[in-house]
């Protein structure tokens, strides 16, 4: 959170934008703002800021075609802000290439959390990492290790795969969609309940109790997260 320096924020509530700026404002962060989805792509062209809170219901565009475009060209944070049992546009939205989303109404805690999540994640990027540690567990991804309380643990080669992808967006939401590209390729869309069948795999092999995960999270209907 603490190098943040300017931010925008594209939401047609006025209520939303105003608590949003305020408590920025407040840590000395500038605030961009517009209710609109084309101008807000204008903003961020003409004076790019380090982070977007983009709302999906916008009186223009939709915040997903807005997540899509500034995607072309730009690799700012994006998180999304969704009205609840917008779940589909939650993960369009995250397909799209937004980092993370809130479901309306969030607090200002909760919303900071996500920040410090995204930026964390940017801020330790750059080269890529082959070493994780986590609990009682080390991966080593040159090696294809695997190491819990110092005793070598077999995954195979899908279970590592997914492992890495989420270890890779530690904190971030990723969609099953992505997974399943990934992992097999288009067109196997419809095969989610091979992801279940491998987190539920990976769960009783890495987490102390698999019916209460810490690390493995699943987002229901949307994807899994690897919680730090
Ligand atoms: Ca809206």
């Amino acid at each position: 959170m603490n190098k943040l320096s300017k931010i925008l924020i594209i939401e047609d509530e006025p209520q939303i934008r105003k608590v949003i700026r305020s408590n920025f404002t407040d840590q000395g962060v500038k605030v961009l703002e517009s209710y609109l989805g084309e101008e807000g792509i204008r903003i961020h062209a003409s004076d790019p800021v380090e982070l977007i809170i983009l709302d999906i219901g916008l009186p223009d565009i939709s915040g997903i075609e807005v997540a899509r475009r500034i995607r072309e060209w730009s690799a700012v944070p994006i998180i999304i802000l969704s009205a609840s049992g917008q779940e589909r546009d939650k993960i369009d939205a995250l397909d799209a290439g937004a980092d993370d989303y809130l479901t309306k109404p969030f607090s200002m805690a909760e919303l900071q959390a996500r920040i410090r999540a995204v930026t964390r994640r940017l801020g330790s990027s750059g080269i890529e990492q082959t070493f994780y540690k986590f609990g009682n567990i080390e991966v080593d991804v040159q090696s294809y290790k695997v190491i819990k309380a110092g005793v070598e643990v077999h995954l195979t080669p899908k279970e590592f795969a997914f492992l890495l992808i989420l270890l890779k967006n530690i904190n971030k939401i990723v969609t099953q969609k992505f997974i399943i590209n990934s992992l097999w390729g288009a067109n196997h869309e419809k095969d989610t309940h091979y992801l279940r069948i491998i987190m539920k795999n990976l769960r009783s092999k890495l987490e102390e109790d698999p019916t209460r995960p810490k690390f493995l999270i699943t987002e229901l209907g949307v994807g899994y997260r690897f919680v730090e």
